[in-house]
């Protein structure tokens, strides 16, 4: 399944919102998120302890900011694939209706060689080269969160009800949000 990558964090004033990135990627079915940007152990802790609760699969590494453009190169060696989700970017309604939409949400092996990219503050000019789709979700300014969380769920088979094995926890759904749980 599709990887994620995030350009840009700062420990102080990105904190919740490159964990949401990662709580969110992880739910909807992408099997790791890479960061670009300072290295930051609290999120490391706290994504991989939603992990070992929740089950499932997931990975979670940084690199140096400036590495970004080495990773992207890298990916595009091994045969891989780019979304750049941007506002500037072809409106979903349409990216949806073409082929190459429609080859990755069919295959399990084009959708492992995605890399699914999400900016920051500010998105170096270069990476709107690198992708190869750029894809915008409504073509209004608005959050990293909010544009993966829609993408994955148009993209991903199954996204809103993916089993994430060996879980210590698991909810029974309950119309009035009772807290009660299946193990
Ligand atoms: N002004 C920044 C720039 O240089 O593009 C964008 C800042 S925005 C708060 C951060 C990220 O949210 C963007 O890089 C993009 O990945 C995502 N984003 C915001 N609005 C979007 C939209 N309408 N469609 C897709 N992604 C969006």
């Amino acid at each position: 399944m599709v990887t994620v990558f995030r350009i840009g964090h700062r420990i102080f004033r990105d904190k919740r919102i490159t964990t949401h990135l990662a709580l969110v990627a992880r739910a909807f079915g992408a099997v790791g998120i890479q960061i670009a940007g300072e290295t930051d152990e609290k999120i490391i802790k706290s994504v991989s302890k939603v992990v070992s609760e929740w089950g499932g699969k997931f990975s979670i590494d940084f690199l140096p900011y400036e590495g970004w453009i080495q990773f992207l190169e890298n990916w595009k060696l091994n045969n891989g694939k780019i979304i750049h989700l941007t506002m500037y970017g072809e409106n979903i309604l349409n990216f949806q209706m073409n082929e190459n939409f429609k080859n990755l949400e069919s295959s399990r092996e084009e959708l492992k060689k995605l890399l699914v990219i999400v900016g920051g503050e500010k998105v170096p000019a270069k990476v709107f080269q690198y992708a190869d789709w750029n894809v915008a979700i409504t073509n209004q300014p608005h959050s990293e969160v909010g544009s993966l969380a829609i993408f994955l769920e148009k993209l991903v088979p199954n996204s809103l009800k993916i089993d994430f094995p060996n879980s210590k926890r698991q909810i029974k759904p309950s119309l009035k949000g009772e807290k009660k749980y299946l193990n």
